[in-house]
């Protein structure tokens, strides 16, 4: 079928309203046109769908689309019946979401031939009756979206995709379209092997996204770093991805108490509050959502500005399917993804789980996350290459490693041992192996292969292998070396290395990160959390011994004044102004006025001697165990509700509620139950159980405190007034 370049604008004008054609489009569509097996590589928001719409609208019969998600699917089916606005046969899907009569509906439709896309979920087109339905239809081609699907090495491998080149054979030959945004060379591999297409004309665009800037930031603090850049970008569309549906809660939470315009999305919630939080964020309502990798597919909103993984990714692929979602109007894109190796330890012990095969995949993938992280190249360079492309800069200054460049050094040595190790193993080993035998690891594969023999076996001790992956990845970035793609991994020697190895020179190579001194991860929240030895430990020191003597000046005891995870915090925060001070940890309006000053002129005059960068100052409510109980009882107690009614109306018994509200002050929320205290408590009890944690406490424990108050009040009076005084002078 050959048609004019006029007929086919004239046909993406009358049916979409597009003038030209995005990219490649066209030519995929002339491709499709002409009865060809067709591989189509396009970024997300490249406007793939397109691709196989226009010509399904055009040719005889009906195509068929093969679509992972149920609940795109209707919206897909929606927007093409939008553009065809007279007929709402011209596009159906299929799947286990209908009911009989729609079923039936479109059963007639389609055998009428009134039907021009049939859209249907893997999982349904594998039934026998739909097998027979579709049978008796001409189907004009078969395209298949998403395809990553069909690869074990892909981000997003669903087995029902194995299956089906089978069915299709079964239902009828015809030509077949594939389509994905993350592809690595042996994912694409893959999936034209699996789908009997190995001839089929690919169509890749580059996968280079010049306006995103990414950056890798180690995992300290991270809802104050996020809080902080939105902060620093008000009014700007941002998704927030998290590993788990609780994390998801407990970050919308956060957010949503200091101020921001957050809510949440994961496949736990029920598809009508997942649809209203998704649409709020569409209709900017919502600022930022924060989710799992469960949202974000088929959405198509243009000015995300930033896009944030709270958690370290568990693959390239996935981060950037998922970082592809910001800018896509070409405008701004800041994709920010914290890392941290607790978190790797933590996906690592996920993947052990699994079975073998995929534990091997899960631990492959792994790596090239760890090294993305750690490396100090260019990571638009390292990210491009990973996916099979070559960006054609040295650096792309747009990312945190072109901004602030690492030190260099000298490679030459290892690339050395790396390409000699190469060539001794007859270029038939992979990445893994190959840094066993340079770090000296003697497993059962080096020992059944002799291969602590080899001269090179142990020369590379002295590095971690953390260190030779990135050494790998550079060679291969520098074409010394090449992945061969059919057997994923098996490293390759080039005619380049060959060269190098014959007549070495200087190679500098940017040094990777250290992240190891900044975890301070993770799930127990950055308010609570036991610093551990990452604060400052010279200026804790001093500001103990100040703590102390301002104590004994004061003739209250220090706790009183600052609690140890306080003084942790500011020697991570270096205040320098009171109001920086009272963002610390534990440390509310009061305390920071009565007691802060001094403190202050020392972290100063430490700050300047030492010329400490400080992090920026900022402004975070915070909460210990963000739960939605504790963000109501806190918004409770602004608006002055008597605590017997909360707890009444949260099913709490009182000591319960106090146990949250101790809790809530602990991290340094400043909460005011005075109305409450002068309800309820005699004035003189009230003074003389303040009077006792004044002056005469030496800890703030409960026990001591009813004992030595002896039997005059009782333990919830108490633990009122420790509140309040908690709050006057700890706050
Ligand atoms: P992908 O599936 O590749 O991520 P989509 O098919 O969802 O991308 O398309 C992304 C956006 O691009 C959609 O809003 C679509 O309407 C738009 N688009 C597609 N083709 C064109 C075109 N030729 N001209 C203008 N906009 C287009
Ligand atoms: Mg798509």
């Amino acid at each position: 079928m050959t048609r004019t370049d006029d007929f086919l604008h004239k046909q993406l004008k009358t049916y979409f309203g597009f003038h030209t054609f995005k990219g490649q489009q066209e030519a995929v569509i002339r491709n499709i046109l002409a009865g060809q097996d067709t591989f189509v590589l396009m970024p997300t928001g490249g406007g793939k769908s397109l691709c196989y719409q226009l010509p399904a609208l055009i040719m005889d019969g009906t195509a068929i689309i093969i679509s992972p998600l149920i609940a795109l699917m209707k919206n897909q089916v929606d927007a093409i019946r939008g553009f065809i606005t007279d007929n709402n046969n011209i596009a159906h899907f299929l799947n286990s979401s209908l009911n009989k009569q729609q079923l039936a509906d479109v059963r007639k439709s389609l055998l009428n031939g009134d039907t021009k896309l049939l859209y249907v979920a893997p999982e349904s087109l594998i039934k026998e009756e739909n097998i027979q339905l579709l049978k008796q239809l001409k189907i004009a081609f078969y395209a298949i979206d998403e395809a990553h699907c069909i690869s074990e090495w892909g981000h997003d491998f669903r087995p029902e995709y194995r299956r089906l080149r089978t069915i299709i054979n079964d239902i009828g030959l015809a030509p077949i379209i594939a389509l994905t945004a993350t592809a690595t060379p042996k994912v694409q591999n893959d999936i034209q092997k699996n789908l009997g297409m190995l001839k089929a004309k690919l169509f890749k665009e580059s996968f280079n996204r010049p306006n995103l800037y990414y950056e890798i930031r180690p995992k300290n603090n991270p809802e104050r770093e996020i809080i902080k850049h939105i902060k620093n970008n008000p009014g700007k569309s941002g998704i927030i991805y998290c590993l788990n549906r609780k994390k998801v809660e407990q970050l919308a939470d956060i957010l949503r108490l200091n101020d921001i315009k957050a809510l949440p999305y994961h496949a736990g919630l029920d598809p009508a509050t997942r649809a209203k939080n998704q649409d709020s964020f569409l209709m900017e309502n919502t600022d930022i959502i924060v989710a799992t990798i469960a949202f974000g597919m088929g959405i198509d909103k243009p000015d995300v500005r930033f896009v944030i993984h709270y958690d370290t990714p568990k693959s390239l692929e996935g981060y950037y399917q998922e970082t592809g979602r910001a800018g896509r109007d070409g405008g701004e894109g800041h994709c920010i993804a914290f890392y941290s190796q607790k978190n790797i330890q933590k996906l690592e012990k996920l993947i052990q789980g699994k079975p073998l095969a995929e534990q091997e995949i899960g631990k492959q993938l792994l790596l090239e996350t760890v090294t993305y992280a750690e490396t100090g190249t260019c990571r638009r360079k390292v990210l491009l290459n990973y996916f099979g492309e070559e960006y054609p800069h040295p650096h792309c200054d747009n990312c945190d490693n072109c901004l602030h460049p690492k030190p260099l050094f000298q490679a030459q040595q290892y690339l050395t041992i790396l390409l000699k190790t190469v060539t001794a193993l007859l270029e038939k080993f992979k990445t893994e192996h190959i840094i066993n035998i340079i770090t000296g690891n003697l497993t059962t594969l080096i020992k059944s292969y002799r291969h602590h023999e080899l001269r090179e076996f142990g020369k590379g001790t002295e590095k971690t292998p953390q260190f030779w992956q990135t050494i790998i990845r550079q060679a291969i970035i520098l074409h010394l070396l090449e992945k061969e793609i059919e057997n994923f991994g098996l490293i390759k020697i080039t005619d380049t290395g060959l060269a190098y190895l014959r007549q070495p020179y200087p190679i500098l190579l940017p040094e990777d990160h250290n992240y190891l001194h900044d975890d301070n991860d993770d799930d127990t929240p950055f308010q609570t959390t036991k610093t551990h030895g990452s604060f400052d430990q010279e200026l804790y020191t001093i500001l103990k011994a100040q703590l102390h003597h301002l104590a004994h000046r004061l003739d209250i005891p220090p706790y009183a004044i600052f609690q140890d995870p306080t003084l942790e915090d500011i020697c991570i925060q270096y205040p320098t102004t009171i109001d920086e001070l009272k963002n610390c940890h534990g440390v509310g309006e009061g305390k920071a006025k009565k007691f802060g000053q001094e403190f202050i002129n020392i972290i100063k005059k430490y700050v300047d001697d030492k010329q400490i960068t400080r992090p920026q100052e900022m402004l975070v409510r915070t909460l210990i165990n963000k739960s939605s109980l504790k963000v109501h009882i806190i918004q409770s107690i602004d608006r002055k509700i008597m605590l017997d009614d909360l707890a009444l109306s949260k099913g709490l018994e009182m000591t319960q509620l106090l146990d949250e509200i101790e809790a809530i002050v602990a991290s340094g929320t400043k909460i005011s139950i005075d109305y409450y205290i002068q309800q309820t408590i005699d004035d003189d009890k009230a003074d003389h159980i303040y009077e006792y944690f004044y002056h005469q406490a030496q800890t703030d424990s409960l026990e001591d405190a009813i004992q030595t108050l002896n039997g005059d009040c009782t333990e919830e009076e108490i633990r009122l007034i420790r509140l309040k005084f908690m709050s006057d002078i700890g706050q």
